[in-house]
């Protein structure tokens, strides 16, 4: 664990203040045509439905961006907010993974994640997707 509730009590006290917004997000509106065809695949896979365009989507500039618990190529925030840095706007799976917390819902992951093939990631240089595990496993609930 990188922090306890001790060593950060800022940190955590903003965290819960405020569900984490990445700092210089910038807004795009629609996202690329391919999308939707991730989008449909894991509705198909996780047998849920609902509207692509429901989502927030965000570009991070460069190849990935501060978050509380470390550096993210990609990051979901409830209700259907989606950051996703520049470099990693065309990586199919690390987007299918955010899809696929928006279509769930959740922060966490069920093993849908793994059915869908976008729990864990395949090669080293996938290592972030591993943090990224963590990360949601530790967030704090969101206050309604
Ligand atoms: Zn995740």
């Amino acid at each position: 664990m990188k922090h306890g509730l001790g060593a950060t009590p800022l940190l955590l006290a903003a965290c819960l203040a405020h569900p984490f917004e990445p700092a210089g997000a910038r807004p795009f509106s629609p996202p690329p045509p391919l999308y939707a065809v991730w989008w449909q695949r894991m509705e198909t896979c996780a047998q849920i439905t609902a509207p692509l365009d429901r989502i927030e989507w965000y570009e991070m500039p460069g190849d990935q961006f501060a978050t509380p618990d470390g550096p993210r190529w990609g990051w979901w925030g409830p209700p259907h907010a989606i950051y996703i840095a520049t470099t990693h706007l065309s990586d199919e799976r690390l987007v299918e993974h955010e899809m696929l917390h928006d279509l769930l819902q959740t922060g966490s992951h069920p093993v849908v994640f793994q059915t869908c093939g976008v729990q864990e990631p395949v090669t080293a240089s996938r290592g972030l997707l591993r943090m990224d595990v963590q990360r949601h496993d530790r967030r704090p609930p969101v206050q309604p």
